[in-house]
């Protein structure tokens, strides 16, 4: 049986059971039922912040606060009607969350999670401390939700409502991961240097991610008010901001269905615990915290991807897949005329603190010819690449580019006018399909965004990105890896993912650094043919290499640096001959 027809059935028994669910069940597990599906809203947005962007927020809570006391205060005090209050609670929600992502998204590493520690507590006092939110106390009399004549008053009837909007959700962040969009919010685990490099504007990414997964806690909230129809700010502290991220890690960080699967774990098990612990104890007191904290340790040993991973093996797998008939290819930059210069650095300098890793060094690039940049290790070839491809900017001197000055422009600008590079430390998403990590080439190359992206609307234009990936796959020589995990492959393959990738963004200039460290005698002579190819087409390449007998049989100029100046520059003969070439880079052996 076809995967997708597979798991449209399996999608098809998930909603019958659900529809049944509250025919069937006792009042007491249609109650579980509902907080299970309200808490997987919060997580699913954390699965898609933390576990796919790899920000880890403690917070989430607080937004999940602000979504239930908007409704809160506007039903009771204004009488305002409870279908009303949410868009009115998520736009309460969304201001506050891109005001605080503003801020709390420039800090790095552990800076982050502390950050939202610091607004998620703020947020729960502010909910206690407001008089006009009923303080400690909380509001009652919340309306119950209303459809025509029914009225949502019991939790069978809710059920539906909280199950069916998690259900959207679910399937419509399943949607949005994967696709450009996505693909650049799970570059953002990278680190942002290689997605910005690919173009991405991985502030904004973090930032659309952010404030989504706010909205998400901010419906769980404006349930929860109508559910429960009396608020007060208990079940929105930093203890629970901390259990949702608990389920989200349980269930499986980077796995929509996860967050449903911790969601219901957690909760199943806290009940039980609850239950359970004092009894066998003798005494009473919250225990299921110290049994959380040792399961917490279990899981980050033992099951760092969650508990979803093991149970996924069970179900047909989505294979991301490029069509390969019936796809308009995307449309390609006109390349510079041949011989027209691409590329013009003057006086690019560096300073690393004492360091000067580029000293002073001039040279230039041309439309469909190889430049080869080397040097002993350390005499700042791939800082000059950093330099130039704006991912670490220079410290002085001039970078043009078809004839536009580019330095202190961020490395997606660049890209954005064609150029593309690859990375000495190989930068691949490991866990993610060769043609995936390709198609993150071709970023800048597609339009469609979040909302297209999770509704669907954006599949012709992401069957062209992908097969814009597997033209670049099969012409780099890896059609056979192409739906392998690109962590699984040698290292030297790695390096050709990533010049596939940056052959993805159609560049016309390509910065290649160490292309060829890893392979062996044919992959070399393939990769040699490959180059020979593109600077036929017209392309300028750069080249930093090790390898001589490759950059001398390949390279149409040679520039030689050591420590981080300029040594010589000249045709591959002219420098093979030069005396302090020999003297300082080949030691005077050959
Ligand atoms: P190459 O690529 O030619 O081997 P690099 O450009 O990587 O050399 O490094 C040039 C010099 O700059 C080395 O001495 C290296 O230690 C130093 N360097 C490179 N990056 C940094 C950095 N981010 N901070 C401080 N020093 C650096
Ligand atoms: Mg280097």
């Amino acid at each position: 049986m076809k995967r997708s027809l597979q798991s449209t059935l399996l999608l098809l028994l998930f909603i019958v059971v659900l529809l049944l669910a509250p025919v069937l069940l006792p009042e007491f597990y249609v109650t579980l039922l509902n907080y299970i599906g309200l808490y997987a809203i919060v997580a699913l947005g954390l699965v898609m912040l933390t576990g796919v962007g790899g920000l880890t927020s403690f917070g989430q809570a607080a937004f999940v606060g602000l979504g239930a006391y908007t409704s809160a205060y506007l039903t009771t005090v204004h009488g305002v009607s409870p279908w009303l209050t949410l868009p009115a609670g998520l736009l309460v929600t969304g201001v506050v969350a891109l005001s605080l992502g503003l801020v709390t998204l420039r800090l790095s590493g552990h800076f982050l999670p502390l950050g939202t520690i610091a607004w998620g507590m703020s947020l729960y006092y502010l909910f206690g401390n407001l008089d006009a939110l009923g303080g400690h106390t909380g509001m009652s009399g919340i309306p119950p939700l209303q459809f025509v004549e029914l009225e949502l008053k019991s939790g069978r009837e809710f059920f539906y409502l909280i199950w069916a909007v998690l259900l959207v959700l679910v399937l419509g962040t399943r949607n949005l991961l994967d696709s450009r969009e996505g693909r650049a919010i799970r570059a953002l685990k990278g680190g942002s240097v290689m997605a910005e490099a690919m173009g991405v504007n991985t502030p904004r990414s973090k930032i659309v991610v952010f404030t989504l997964a706010a909205l998400y806690a901010s419906t769980s909230g404006w349930l929860y008010a109508h559910l429960q129809r009396f608020v007060n700010p208990t079940p929105f502290s930093l203890t629970q901001g901390i259990e949702y991220l608990f389920m989200a890690v349980v269930g499986g960080v980077s796995h929509v269905w996860g967050a449903i699967l911790g969601a219901g774990l957690i909760t199943v098990l806290k009940q039980w615990l609850q239950d359970w612990l004092p009894r066998l104890l003798g005494q009473s007191g919250n225990f299921e915290i110290i049994v959380f904290g040792l399961l917490m340790i279990v899981v980050l040993h033992r099951a760092r991807d969650g508990v979803w991973p093991m149970i996924q093996r069970f179900f047909p797998q989505r294979l991301i897949c490029a069509r390969v008939d019936g796809v308009r290819p995307l449309t390609r930059r006109p390349l510079p005329e041949a011989g027209s210069v691409l590329l013009e650095v003057k006086d690019a300098s560096k300073r690393f603190g004492g360091l000067l890793a580029n000293d002073r060094v001039s040279f230039g690039v041309r439309a469909g010819e190889v430049m080869a940049l080397i040097g002993p290790n350390g005499a700042g070839k791939s800082t000059m690449f950093n330099g130039i491809s704006g991912v670490d900017p220079l410290t002085s001197g001039s970078v043009s580019f078809r004839g536009e000055p580019i330095e202190g422009l961020p490395a997606r600008e660049i890209a954005r006018r064609g150029m593309s590079r690859t990375f000495q430390h190989v930068r691949l998403l490991p866990s993610m399909s060769v043609i995936e990590n390709v198609a993150i080439g071709a970023h800048l190359r597609g339009r469609r965004g979040f909302v297209a992206a999770a509704c669907r609307a954006d599949r012709a234009e992401e069957s062209r990105l992908l097969h814009e990936a597997a033209v670049q796959i099969e012409r780099c020589g890896l059609p056979e890896q192409m739906y392998e995990a690109a962590g699984s492959l040698p290292l030297g393959k790695q390096r050709i993912v990533e010049i596939a990738r940056a052959l993805a963004a159609d560049p016309c200039l390509l910065l290649l650094d160490e292309p060829a460290a890893g392979l062996r005698y044919l992959e070399k002579q393939a990769l040699a043919d490959l180059l020979r190819r593109l600077r036929a087409e017209g392309m300028g390449i750069l080249l930093v290499e090790h390898d001589m007998d490759f950059v001398m049989g390949l390279a149409d100029r040679v520039l030689v640096m050591e420590f981080g100046q300029k040594l010589a520059a000249g045709r591959p003969e002219e420098i093979q001959r030069n005396p302090a070439v020999i003297e300082a880079y080949l030691g005077g052996v050959e």
